[in-house]
C-alpha cells in the first residue's frame, strides 16, 4: 500500500471511530511515515511536532493506538518497557527482526525462509499460517572488540 493509500485509510479509519481528520492527527500521521527507522512515541511526537507545532503529547499517544489497530503502524516490543513503532508496509511474514542489544536498533531482515518454516509446522497440525515472527536479539561483534556499538545514534 502506498503512503498515500495509508493516508486515505487513516483518515476512513478516523471517521470509522466518529473522530475528526484534524492537523494534528495528519501531522502525526505524516511523521510516522517519513520515518526509516523505528521510532518510540516520543520520538513521533518530535517529528510530529516538526509539522505542526500545536500537536500534544496526548494526542501522539491516543494516535498510536488508532494507528496500530488498524494495521496502518506495527507496534515491536522487543521485551523493554519500551515501545517501537514502524509503519506496517506490505507482507512482513518473510520478515526476521534481529536487535541490537547494545544499542537496541532493530534490524528487519528478509527471511523467504520463514514462509516455509510457518507453513511447514502448522500444515502438521491441519492449520494455516497468518502470521509469525522471529525476533533474535543480539550482540554487535564490533561493540564487543571496541566497545563502540557503530549503529548507536544511528
Ligand atoms: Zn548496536
Amino acid at each position: 500500500m502506498s503512503t498515500e493509500a495509508s493516508r486515505e485509510k487513516f483518515k476512513a479509519y478516523l471517521a470509522d471511530k466518529g473522530l475528526r481528520v484534524t492537523n494534528q492527527r495528519l501531522a502525526i500521521f505524516d511523521a510516522a511515515f517519513a520515518q526509516t527507522e523505528h521510532f518510540t512515541a516520543e520520538e513521533l511526537l518530535v517529528h510530529a511536532r516538526a509539522l505542526d507545532e500545536s500537536v500534544s503529547r496526548a494526542t501522539v499517544y491516543r494516535t498510536l493506538p488508532i494507528m496500530t489497530e488498524s494495521a496502518l503502524l506495527r507496534e515491536i516490543d522487543i521485551g523493554k518497557n519500551i515501545k517501537f513503532y514502524a509503519p506496517g508496509r506490505g507482507n512482513l511474514t518473510q520478515q526476521a527482526q534481529v536487535i541490537c542489544l547494545d544499542c537496541d536498533k532493530i534490524f528487519e531482515i528478509n527471511a523467504p525462509f520463514m514462509e516455509w518454516y510457518g507453513s511447514t509446522v502448522s500444515s502438521k497440525l491441519g492449520l494455516t499460517p497468518v502470521s509469525q515472527r522471529l525476533q533474535v536479539s543480539a550482540h554487535c561483534n564490533a561493540f564487543q572488540t571496541t566497545g563502540r556499538c557503530p549503529h548507536r545514534n544511528n
